[in-house]
């Protein structure tokens, strides 16, 4: 095989099995997109033209007024957040993240307020906001969020991820009621959810969504939502919009990738036969059990879950960790590991990588219970 452009640069070689991990590099794009990013970086546009134009197109593709393109969902926030303090008025802009004298606090549910690899809490005082997170981390009433609201709420903010508390929360319908009684924005940072017309359509002011995640687009993401909202939210780009500036490349890459989006086959035979073939591999090693599992939350993702017993001679965390420091590093989904399961995620990988990955693990519980027999 030949190399390829990160091995080139000395970088390790990595395996993706754990699924759409930003700190992997999410996702790899069709070639399509991939064509698109090269074109745009050998060509001239009107910027604002084209952050226009991709505005219409997010519009047509989640039922929303209008969109604006963003770097990532992060950065979604953080613009989102400076929309609804300083509007379209390009002093208030130019002051962000200085809010004093304005509506700037931002109301979210105490277990929302969580770390996605960075902080909503961070993201919301980049863009000017006014952390108030209110009610505990694991119990929120709605009296709590209206208690809070004072003529300096700029708008309410909902985490919509696996990362936040699940129970005990206060609904997206109950927020967005509250909101609408009180005449106040409401906020979804949906990032890597993959319906991109549900939040919308129950009225939400303004959604976000990342590029890279479901919709297996370029380093990108976009918000969306009512009109003024999307033309004060471009308008950011002339403030601290500036700081996370999305180029021709990735907005004309995400253009694409939200076109190709509803034609999007998920493939499942391919995904089911590719883990057949790899739990044949494994389901012959003593020690390891191998069988297909569509995702909990019954999207079409057919994974591979791996069972590793005694008989193996090491756990599943041990496994977990010699993969990963491999070469190439192999990297798993783990959130059963504390149970001795792994699982393997057909989609990010490339082509014949499940005979890599059953290889490796073959020859590392092979040489553990030669280990263990010493
Ligand atoms: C991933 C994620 C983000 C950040 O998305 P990027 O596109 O990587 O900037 C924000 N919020 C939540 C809930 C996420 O899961």
């Amino acid at each position: 095989m030949t190399n390829t452009l990160f091995e080139g640069f000395g970088l390790k070689k990595i395996i993706n099995a754990s699924g759409k991990m930003t700190a992997l590099g999410a996702s790899a794009v069709t070639d399509e997109i991939a064509n698109a990013l090269k074109a745009a970086s050998q060509d001239y546009v009107d910027i604002d033209e084209l952050i226009h134009y991709a505005g219409t197109v997010i519009a047509q593709h989640t039922g929303a007024e209008d969109g604006c393109p963003t770097i990532g969902a992060a950065s979604g926030i953080v613009i989102s957040i400076a929309t609804v303090i300083a509007g379209k008025n390009l002093s208030l802009i130019e002051k962000i993240p200085n809010t004093d004298g304005l509506r700037n606090e931002i109301i979210i549910q105490k277990g929302q307020n969580v770390h996605f690899g960075g902080s909503i809490d961070q993201m919301i005082r980049i863009g000017g906001g006014i952390v108030v997170d209110v009610g505990s981390a694991n119990k929120v009433e709605s009296d709590h969020i209206e208690d809070a609201i004072t003529d300096k709420t700029a708008a309410l903010l909902y985490i919509k991820s696996h990362h936040a508390v699940q129970k005990g929360m206060q609904s997206i319908e109950t927020m967005i009621n509250i909101a609408k009684k009180h005449n106040i924005p409401f906020v979804i940072d949906a990032a890597a959810e993959s319906d991109f017309k549900t939040y919308i359509a129950m009225g939400a002011d303004i959604v976000i969504y990342s590029g890279g995640k479901a919709l297996e687009g370029p380093t990108s993401g976009f918000i969306c939502g009512k009109k003024d909202f999307m033309e004060a939210a471009r308008k950011q780009y002339k403030g601290i919009g500036r700081a996370m500036k999305v180029g021709k490349e990735s907005i004309s890459g995400l253009i694409v990738a939200l076109n190709q989006y509803p034609f999007k086959d998920a493939r499942v035979d391919e995904q089911i036969s590719r883990m057949t073939n790899l739990c044949n591999k494994l389901g012959k090693v003593e020690g390891l059990s191998c069988s297909i599992k569509q995702d909990e939350a019954g999207r079409p993702i057919y994974r591979a879950q791996i069972s590793v017993e005694k008989e193996a001679g090491i756990s599943a965390e041990q496994l977990l960790h010699k993969l990963e420091s491999g070469n190439p590093a192999i990297y798993l989904r783990h959130h059963y590991v504390n149970v001795g399961i792994l699982s393997v995620d057909p989609r990010p990988l490339l082509v014949g990588q499940e005979d890599i990955i059953a290889d490796q693990i073959i020859s590392i519980i092979k040489e553990a219970k030669e280990t263990n027999v010493q």
